[in-house]
């Protein structure tokens, strides 16, 4: 067996080191060629010291002399990347058969293009890039061969879920698929009184119930923004329109997504809320890897519950679905206003129920003004950057009552 090399863009992050730690399982069958991180330079020093990195790409010149200051080992230091440009660069040079692409939001957009126009195996967990550019991406996928896999918990299992017609995903048949059924967990407010979630913490939404995610991800999934973004990656992975996606509530996060057939046949994967699962699937894939997670033990759970969304409770995932409908354009300025809320909102700037108002207006205002198609990457960004500006002037009038005016 040849070992693979690997590049983990993100490495500092949640799923970055998960991704670590199934890897060290396996030192027989991969190695690590790069790692990136863009804060936390210790955590990259540490990572780069325990996988025996070759070479880590961090943002700055700042960041690099962090990271020097940060290196206690003996080992021989790693070579030292800086910028944008080099993370473009690592995540498609030969030395990395494998990508994992673990970067948080828009930022990890370039790499993920970089990595699949040079046609590698790319894990992806960064779902912001298929939200925002899914046509341009997945045509990129098929002209340059890449293999892409997906490592969101639900898309991954439906992957897992779908007709074995073919071993790549780029190829995969859906003879027979009926409807994607996407699980979602309710978040931390799911019984939460309504009247109540004006004035929620930063911190209680981030105490997602049963998965340990990036501040980001987890807001999306208490607001269910994720799920709405979730939609929109099952829609371009998988060929499946808006109307034939649905999304149901199971607060146990132990059934990760179904796939329906038109015999009524319907199939789910199951697993404990572990995002290594995912990772050592498409790592692994088409083998089966350990993967560090503890068996699944139904017993002991007792009782899976479904729910059906309280659409009130959830606007976000109706805009999502509208954004959808809509077309690219507002799918960008979905992501983009929701990136700019989230921050804000972490920050104390905005409360929790503005997360829905910035992205509600801005979608309007991507109506409005956006008639332009999207047509490239360099398109893509700059639709990007208009909302993002756009987005930010909501929040600074945000209160009960934002007024948008670019
Ligand atoms: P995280 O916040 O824990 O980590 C994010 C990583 O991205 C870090 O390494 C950080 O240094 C890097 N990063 C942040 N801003 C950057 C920038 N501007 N440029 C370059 N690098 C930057 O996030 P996470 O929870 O690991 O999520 C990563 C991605 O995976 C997200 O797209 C998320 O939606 C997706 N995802 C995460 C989970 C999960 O369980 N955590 C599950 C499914 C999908
Ligand atoms: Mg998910």
């Amino acid at each position: 067996m040849s070992v693979k090399s690997i590049t983990i863009l993100g490495a500092t992050g949640s799923i970055g080191q998960s991704t670590i730690d199934v890897i060290k399982r396996h030192p027989d069958r991969f190695k690590v060629h790069a790692l990136s991180g863009y804060s936390r330079m210790p955590e990259l020093a540490k990572a780069a010291v325990d996988t025996n990195a070759n070479c880590v790409v961090v943002p700055s010149d700042d960041a690099a002399c962090a990271f020097r200051q940060a290196w206690s080992s003996s080992l021989p230091m790693p070579e030292i990347r800086v910028g944008e440009q080099a993370l473009v660069a690592t995540a498609a040079e030969n030395d990395g058969e494998i990508v994992m692409a673990a970067i948080v939001g828009i930022a990890g957009l370039p790499s993920v293009f970089a990595a699949v126009n040079a046609g590698k195996r790319v894990l992806l967990a960064n779902k912001e890039s298929l939200v925002a550019a899914g046509s341009l991406l997945m045509s990129a996928v098929v002209q340059h061969g890449a293999n892409l896999l997906p490592i969101d918990s639900e898309h991954n299992a439906i992957f897992q879920c779908m007709p074995p017609c073919s071993k790549t995903l780029n190829a995969i048949g859906k003879a027979g698929v009926k409807r994607l059924v996407l699980t979602a967990s309710g978040g931390p407010f799911r019984r939460y009184p309504l009247e109540k979630l004006a004035s929620v913490t930063p911190q209680q939404a981030c105490a997602h119930p049963n998965w340990d995610m990036g501040r980001k991800i987890s807001v999306d999934s208490a607001t269910m923004l994720n799920k709405g973004l979730e939609v929109i990656e099952a829609h371009w992975l998988f060929s499946m329109g808006a109307d034939e996606i649905d999304v149901l509530i199971h607060p146990q996060s132990i059934v990760h997504s179904m796939v329906q057939y038109t015999d009524g046949s319907v199939l789910a994967q199951l697993g404990n809320p572990d995002m290594r699962t995912p990772i050592a699937h498409a790592l692994g894939y088409p083998e089966r890897i350990v993967a560090g997670v503890d068996f699944l033990d139904l017993a002991a759970h007792g009782k899976l519950e479904f729910e059906a969304v309280q659409h009130e409770r959830y606007p976000c995932l109706g805009l999502a679905y509208a954004a959808l409908k809509d077309g690219q354009g507002a799918c960008i300025a979905l992501n983009a206003a929701n990136e700019i809320a989230v921050e804000a909102f972490l920050q104390g700037a905005i409360g929790y129920l503005d997360i829905s108002r910035v992205v509600e207006q801005t979608l309007q205002w991507q109506q409005r003004t956006d008639n332009s198609p999207v047509n490239s990457l360099a398109d893509v960004l700059a639709l990007n950057e208009a909302a993002r500006t756009f987005a930010a002037n909501c929040r600074q009038t945000t209160g009960s009552q934002i007024t948008g005016t670019t």
